[in-house]
């Protein structure tokens, strides 16, 4: 498990049986009172987009259909288990979970509110594609509890939309965005990404403007376009059919450029990557999320973790379904987090959730006997990122990220994470 820690990503040793793990993670939390979130996967989507490392493949009515039900039972089979603590966010994602129909979409959050225990603030979330998303779906999502539409925009771009595989035009988001803000029922956000093929500065301004002027968004997620070989983009970029991605200091740029866009609009940070317009977007989820507290999966390919596992379900319906007919939880694999992970989650909440990092928050949840050592590489290494221009130092032992070090947010994680797992490995907590 000497691997490299990210906040994305985090090593652990594979368990053999899998239905044990989730026996004894479920033990374990049995009368926690802490937050808790729930991730439900819906696997399918009708096209490919090209910048997809997500896509898993189609479905038909009929395919999608029986899913829902099973997966509906799945949702009933569990909900019990986890009474103890109420569930603050709910997050629907995929795949293209408004894909699914108004009855598919109540029939799965009726459940939710039949067998769980939701906070009274619980946020429900829906993952969503312009293409599609009609009235009918939104009634059915706001009336049975979503207050968070989470919308895959990209850009506004009609051009650059159409060569990344989005088949509507920038009119067509505008329509879908307006009809999901005028109903004033819920948080819609969007999805924007920076460092796209051919993106120029005036090309993402245009898009911010365009966010700001147009629509009555409540905030948006601004990701970074990461290239991975096996994307149907990187064979089209080397095929010479797209340009190269900018570089790395055109995203900067980039990001900047963003960052004070969204400063002299006033628009509140409220992670690394995103940005509320509307005291109704708050991203719970993410905010959750980042502190690695449970997130309990359901549905095929999901993946989650409870206590000190974490867990993937089967990619493959026939073994999904027969297993939750036997009652058992649907796992393909489930692995053990090193005694760091605790440590980790505080690193990473910190630097994704506040944008900065107080090491006094994070020592307490090392071991005693190897705190002071932990500190201090930590604090060594702290110290170099500051001199490289990723921290300032502020008051109350806090340093804060520089523009750098939220552009570079991910890269600063797990450097510091990794940082502080080498003294575990060296003082033999880990091996
Ligand atoms: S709709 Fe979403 S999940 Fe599906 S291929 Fe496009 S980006 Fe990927």
């Amino acid at each position: 498990m000497n691997a490299a820690r990210s906040m994305m990503g985090f090593p652990s040793e594979a368990v053999a049986d899998t239905q044990m793990a989730w026996a004894e993670a479920l033990g374990a939390d049995q009368g926690s009172t802490g937050g808790r979130i729930l991730y439900i996967h819906m696997p399918f989507c009708r096209s490919r987009c090209t910048f997809c490392p997500f896509y898993y493949g189609s479905a038909n009515d009929q395919e999608r259909n029986e899913y829902v039900k099973v997966l509906a039972n799945e949702l009933s089979q569990w909900g019990q288990e986890f009474q103890s603590a109420p569930v603050n966010s709910i997050y629907f994602g995929g795949g293209t979970p408004s894909d699914m129909t108004p009855d598919e979409i109540a029939l799965l959050l009726r459940t939710l509110h039949r067998h769980f225990k939701l906070s009274s603030d619980c946020e429900i979330t829906l993952e969503s594609r312009i293409d599609g998303l009609d009235d009918a779906k939104i009634s059915a999502a706001v009336d049975n509890g979503v207050n968070r539409f989470s919308l895959g925009v990209q850009t506004f771009d009609t051009t650059l939309r159409r060569k990344l595989g989005r088949t509507s035009a920038r009119k067509t988001v505008l329509e879908t965005l307006s009809r999901l803000t005028s109903c004033n029922h819920a948080s819609v956000t969007a999805d924007i990404i920076y460092g796209l093929p051919g993106q120029t500065a005036a090309m993402l301004l245009n898009d911010l403007e365009t966010m700001l002027n147009d629509t009555a968004l409540s905030g948006f997620s601004f990701y970074r376009m990461h290239l991975h070989e096996r994307l149907e983009l990187a064979r089209a970029i080397k095929a010479d059919k797209m340009p190269e991605l900018p570089d790395d200091e055109t995203c900067f740029e980039l990001f900047k450029l963003c960052e004070e866009r969204m400063s002299a609009a006033g628009a509140k940070r409220i992670s690394f990557k995103h940005f509320s317009f509307h005291p109704r977007e708050r991203n719970l989820h993410n905010e959750i999320s980042a502190w690695k507290v449970p997130c309990l999966p359901f549905g095929m390919n999901a993946g989650g973790r409870l206590g000190k596992f974490k867990f993937k379900q089967s990619g493959n319906f026939k073994d999904y379904k027969s297993m939750i007919e036997s009652g058992c939880k649907p796992l393909a694999s489930a692995g053990v987090f090193p005694a760091d992970f605790p440590l980790a989650a505080k690193i990473s909440g910190q630097l994704n959730c506040r944008m900065n990092l107080n090491l006094e928050l994070c020592i307490p949840a090392a071991p005693r006997q190897i705190r002071e050592r932990v500190r201090a590489e930590l604090e060594s290494a702290l110290e170099q990122l500051e001199r490289e221009g990723y921290f300032y130092a502020e008051s109350y032992n806090s340093r804060l990220l520089t523009a750098r070090g939220r552009f570079d947010c991910a890269k600063v994680a797990s450097s510091l994470m990794t940082t502080a797992a080498k003294v575990y490995y060296q003082e033999k907590i880990i091996s």
